[in-house]
């Protein structure tokens, strides 16, 4: 294979050295680093470094956050030595990218999860970016976890394997040796505040967004939900309208008229009344990205808000071009759902608004409280990248996000306490999931399933 002596000019702080060498003095080990720390420093660093030690290297990233920063940041580090991996591409570049593997040519390969199956030889490093996110788990066939498969090849191949995190698992942190990275590169001057109140753009929340673009800054906005609302509710029966296929709320997207189910896509004309018991009184819950972008709209017609969620951002282009003209100043507010907290760089937003982060809270799910807290705590980190930023966050359970929003880490022993014998890491969970046409048979399969399980 051809030799490349290569220097980057990658100038390292103090702090930054110590967190490379930790990396290179483990097999796996992970990069707890604060939004800022500058991570991706040294990440180029040990790219660098496997480069000139004749090896190749993988840096995943979840496929939302290969933004066309990364890839320029990239290109101009390491030129055609680094290709752009993903499930998108075609095949034709898919080839092209192969063949230049094949000719030693192609040394780093960056992409979403699916890069790692992509063999490239004398594998001296994996990087796993924003190891925390779910997207890394695959869940339709196959099946895996590209965090767990990254972990397994390292180990086969002898290949270093560094974790990256702001807001790393509770698993990777119990597993792994971390490194701690709390400096940061901006001086930022960082306000949260926290107000409980009926859901809704409150006056607090107007009050704060109108100074922030009366001053000409940016603005992002947190909701977990898509659509004007998510469901419709009767006040009289207190049902809300379900899909009649999968039994679930159906979401109001007011500029189709329309309810619509997010699990089928099934579509229907949102009723006038109760389709349960006839009711004329029906009222909507649960607003989202839409019936906010419209009522802000309203309310500031100069300035332009933009959707950031699964409706809008279809494809890898509509990602780019929001983002570009993000950056660029086009766009003032961004209202989106998780897509928001996803690594991307925002240049000017001086005010994030959190909603409905309770919701997320209140998910039965033994992850519940630790994806909301990193979730918070991503989005947060996107305000006042350079400078003064302000987070408001509307919950009714401050004194939770408040304990731990500066220091993760507490949050992460306290987690790990309250697991201890239950849930994982210390235990595995398995799920089991039974679908039938009839519902009486798929009692009588789950039943008998139960029966095995215990006897077992
Ligand atoms: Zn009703
Ligand atoms: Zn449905």
């Amino acid at each position: 294979m051809q030799r490349f002596r290569i220097d980057c000019d990658i100038a390292l702080s103090a702090k930054q050295q110590q967190a490379y060498d930790f990396v290179r003095s483990h097999e796996t080990a992970l990069l707890f680093g604060d939004t800022g720390s500058g991570k991706t420093e040294i990440y180029m660093k040990l790219l660098e470094d496997v480069i000139n030690e004749g090896k190749s290297a993988i840096f995943l990233m979840p496929e939302i956050s290969l933004t066309p920063q990364m890839q320029k940041r990239l290109k101009k580090k390491f030129g055609d030595m680094v290709a752009i991996w993903h499930s998108k591409i075609t095949k034709k570049s898919k080839e092209k990218i192969i063949a230049g593997i094949e000719r030693g040519e192609v040394r780093i390969l960056a992409g979403a999860r699916s890069t790692l199956f992509v063999p490239l030889p004398d594998l001296g490093a994996i990087i796993v970016d924003e190891e925390h996110d779910d997207s890394y788990k695959a869940s339709n066939r196959p099946r895996y976890h590209a965090r767990d498969v990254a972990i397994y090849m390292g180990r086969v191949l002898g290949a270093k394997v560094v974790l990256g995190s702001a807001t790393p698992s509770l698993t990777s942190y119990h597993k792994f040796p971390f490194f701690r990275l709390r400096e940061t590169f901006f001086d930022t001057q960082k306000s949260i505040i926290f107000t409980h109140e009926e859901e809704g753009i409150s006056e607090r929340i107007m009050h704060e967004l109108s100074q922030t673009l009366a001053q000409n800054h940016q603005a992002i906005i947190f909701l977990p939900t898509r659509a004007n609302y998510k469901y419709l509710t009767c006040i009289d029966c207190g049902k809300f309208v379900e899909c009649p296929f999968c039994s679930v709320g159906m979401s109001i997207h007011r500029e189709r008229n329309a309810l619509r189910c997010h699990y089928c896509n099934y579509m229907q004309r949102i009723p006038s009344e109760c389709p349960a018991c006839g009711g004329r009184h029906l009222k909507t819950n649960r607003m989202g990205t839409a019936q906010v972008v419209m009522e802000l709209s309203e309310k500031f017609p100069e300035k332009r808000f933009v959707k950031f969620d699964r409706d809008e951002v279809t494809t890898q282009t509509k990602l780019k071009k929001i983002l570009k003209a993000f950056n660029d100043h086009e766009i003032d507010v961004l209202v989106g759902t998780q897509m928001l907290s996803k690594g991307h760089d925002y240049h000017d937003v001086r005010l994030a608004v959190v909603f409905g982060i309770d919701t997320i809270l209140a998910q039965a799910d033994f992850r519940a409280r630790e994806r909301a807290m990193s979730l918070l705590l991503q989005v947060a980190g996107r305000s006042g990248r350079k400078g003064e930023g302000k987070v408001i966050v509307q919950t009714a359970n401050a004194e939770f996000f408040a304990h731990y929003i500066d220091d993760y880490e507490k949050f992460l022993k306290e987690e790990l306490a309250s697991r201890e014998g239950l849930y994982p890491p210390f235990r595995k969970l398995m799920k089991f999931m039974i679908a039938h046409k009839s519902k009486a048979k798929a009692l009588e399969i789950l039943e008998r399933l139960q029966v095995c399980l215990s006897d077992a």
